[in-house]
């Protein structure tokens, strides 16, 4: 063994002194399978910090049949800023270099139905060896490591033991169970994620988790030297190494996601500036309202309908790696309303519009439907809550009196939810509002010509969103695009709009105009009720009391649209329809426990602007949880996580009489 190896061995495998350091002293090199090791000198101790994968390999011979908390005696101690403290796996292709890859594990699950134990591995970017271009900015590395983690994923075997063991034997807790390596599973958008991240060195980090086996409440040690010893390194090797990649494949793919994210930067600097893009060719609906793959055609549905823009619309894109262009339809700046009869694809086309904020894999059909990463879908959400939230420019001269500038309920009617949520979008900074019909409260939308005369202005709260969508551009700079079937008159305020029809979609704004000046058709845009003049930008953002978060309490994501806090607190986030993975809802909770740790007040704007920086500047892991190998973590944007924070009903807070609500959230 050369010094070389022996100098790599230290480098990661340093253990902390005192409790058997393995450190790796007098080991040989070898590969991660076991072949070729000189005799263990120093088998790993309880808590050794690590040391060469070979001694891991024995020690888990040996703990063949022990009580399964000995497991604890696996755990490494890690540094994260040398990635040093772990088992280190030599490369069996360069002995004597940089380690293959180094295994650490923080806390060993203590029993066999607890959850699995958390891993991290780290190959040195000698190892990894991808290109340098490949990872030289965000957009490359976020893709590199989509592409790792999908590799990865596949080479993950399912099933582990508990499936076998319990067809056969159902129920018997005695029974083999354990032995699945799994890691996040990656979904049609490319996210950045905290499973497989490739540094700005080429060094890559993965978390993923091993239920480590066991019969009743013993070690299976063969199965899970088994694990170690060839699972994981062959995983290892099929997922974050370059040379398990086709090279001119795995750079196609990195290019084509880096084009998309440079398409949707071409929005605002074309001429004129476009809110949205949508590729002709472009397949937009999906195999099934719970299943986002594209819909392909076959007996039941014998018409997909690729999109193609229509010719007043069209305009030309680049894609710069692929150096080619690409022809669509852009949605200029300003009111957009789309039109059509019901079932003709109104809302598929606006769903693929509000998730181009994402990049999609080659191959979904929507990789080249682009929109501006700050528009925000807006629904309305009865039963909502809502704190301190100025709904004025909509909401005004509520029964009584009440007042509308902090207006704060913990069951916000549907115009209220949704004055509410344009409100929170604009807060933060949204320049794109997406509104569909399906799910708008109509009062707060429009109100016609015989209603406005029954019910007199000053007795009608809601100024409803026709009366100050052109403001709102005008003014303020933000557009909107808005699927209205049955509600011809915002025709008056539209600058374009698009008819679906037959999934196909058309140019009808000339059309529309037409109908417009027919006097016959005169316009019914009611008037802005009385009040204030309104402003739509520099909105103040509300501060956040972070003292009423608890930390400290139970919580948990109870699925992509539910976090319980506390005992008795649900956040319901299914008015966030831009949330597309259960992952970025973990980041979300994640994110409120950093919240908390914050000194009171803080502008809610500021500190989501901050925490987005953080996901950018330092990676996802590092921005949020630190220390963890959490692997289930995918990046939201600021919009989701202001929207959950805005959406934590924290009423039982009140202490000494005192209700907080009020003061959790205002100006
Ligand atoms: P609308 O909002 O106009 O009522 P939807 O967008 O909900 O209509 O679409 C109705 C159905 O048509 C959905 O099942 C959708 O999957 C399907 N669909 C939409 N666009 C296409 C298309 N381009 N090709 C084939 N089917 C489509
Ligand atoms: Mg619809």
């Amino acid at each position: 063994m050369s010094g070389r190896g022996a100098y790599y061995k230290a480098k990661y495998g340093g253990g902390r002194g005192g409790r058997g350091g393995g450190g790796g002293r007098g080991h040989g090199g070898g590969g991660g399978r076991g072949g070729g090791s000189d005799s263990p000198g120093n088998n790993a101790l309880p808590g050794s910090g690590g040391g060469s994968a070979e001694t891991l390999i024995q020690t888990l011979h040996q703990l063949d049949n022990s009580q399964y908390p000995r497991y604890h005696s696996l755990e490494t101690v890690h540094s994260l800023q040398t990635n040093s403290g772990g088992w280190v796996y030599a490369n069996r292709d360069d002995p004597a270099g940089e380690p293959l890859f180094v295994l650490s594990i923080q806390r060993t699950q203590s029993d066999p139905f607890a959850k699995p134990t958390r891993l991290r591995v780290f190959v040195p970017a000698a190892t990894a060896n991808f290109p340098a271009h490949l990872f030289s900015n965000s957009d490359r590395r976020r893709a590199l490591s989509d592409r790792c983690l999908r590799a990865f994923y596949c080479a993950c075997v399912g099933g582990g033991m508990d499936q076998a063991a319990n067809q056969n034997n159902p129920g018997n807790w005695s029974g083999p169970k354990g032995g699945d390596v799994k890691i996040m599973q990656p979904g049609q958008n490319v996210l950045a994620q905290s499973a497989v991240a490739v540094q700005t060195d080429g060094s890559v980090l993965a978390h993923f988790t091993v239920s480590l086996p066991a019969r009743g409440r013993s070690i299976l040690g063969q199965v899970a030297a088994n694990i170690f010893g060839s699972s994981v390194p062959q995983i290892v090797r099929t997922g974050l190494l370059s040379s398990s990649f086709d090279p001119a494949a795995i750079e196609a793919y990195v290019y084509a996601i880096e084009d998309q994210a440079n398409l949707r930067r071409q929005l605002s600097t074309h001429n004129p500036p476009l809110v949205a893009f949508v590729a002709d060719n472009s397949v937009l609906p999906r195999s099934s309202g719970a299943v986002d793959t594209p819909l392909v055609v076959n007996s039941t549905e014998p018409n997909v309908v690729p999109f193609a823009s229509p010719p007043t619309m069209s305009v030309t894109l680049n894609l710069n790696n692929q150096n080619r262009a690409v022809v669509g339809m852009g949605i200029p700046e300003g009111v957009t309303v789309i039109v059509g009869g019901g079932f003709h694809g109104k809302s598929t086309l606006l769903t693929a519009i509000q998730l181009g904020v994402y990049d999609k894999i080659p191959g979904d059909g929507r990789e080249f439907i682009v929109t501006r990463p700050d528009a925000v879908k807006v629904r309305a959400e009865d039963g909502r809550q809502l704190h301190s939230v100025d709904i004025r420019p909509f909401i005004n001269n509520l029964p009584f009196g009440r007042s509308t500038a902090q207006f704060t309920s913990r069951d916000a009617s549907g115009s209220t939810s949704q004055a509410a949520n344009v409100m929170e979008a604009l807060e933060m900074g949204s320049n794109t509002l997406i509104f569909d019909e399906d799910t708008c409260a109509t009062n707060f939308m429009i109100r016609d010509a015989k209603m406005a005369a029954l019910v007199h202005a000053n007795s009608e709260p809601i100024t409803p969103f026709i009366s100050r969508v052109s403001s709102l551009f005008k003014d303020g700079k933000v557009s909107s695009i808005m699927v209205v079937g049955g509600a011809g008159d915002y025709l008056n305020v539209a600058d374009k709009v698009l008819m679906m029809s037959n999934y196909s979609c058309n140019d009808v704004t000339p059309d529309a105009k037409a109908i417009i000046s027919n006097p016959q058709f005169a316009s019914q845009v009611p008037p802005v009720a009385s009040g204030q003049p309104v402003s739509w930008t520099n909105l103040p953002s509300r501060s956040l009391n972070t003292g009423v978060f608890r930390p400290d309490w139970k919580c948990a994501v109870r699925s992509k649209e539910k976090i319980s806090y506390g005992d008795d607190i649900e956040v319901q986030l299914f008015g966030l329809e831009q949330l597309v993975a259960h992952e970025q809802t973990n980041s979300i909770l994640q994110a409120m426990h950093k919240v908390a740790k914050l000194p009171s007040p803080v502008s809610l704007r500021d500190i989501c602007d901050q925490l987005e920086n953080d996901f950018e500047n330092k990676g996802l892991l590092q921005a949020l949880t630190e220390a963890s190998f959490d692997g289930t973590l995918a990046q939201p944007r600021k919009y989701e996580l202001a929207g959950a924070i805005s959406r934590l009903r924290l009423s039982n807070l009140v202490t000494a009489g005192k209700d907080n609500t009020n003061k959790m959230v205002k100006y």
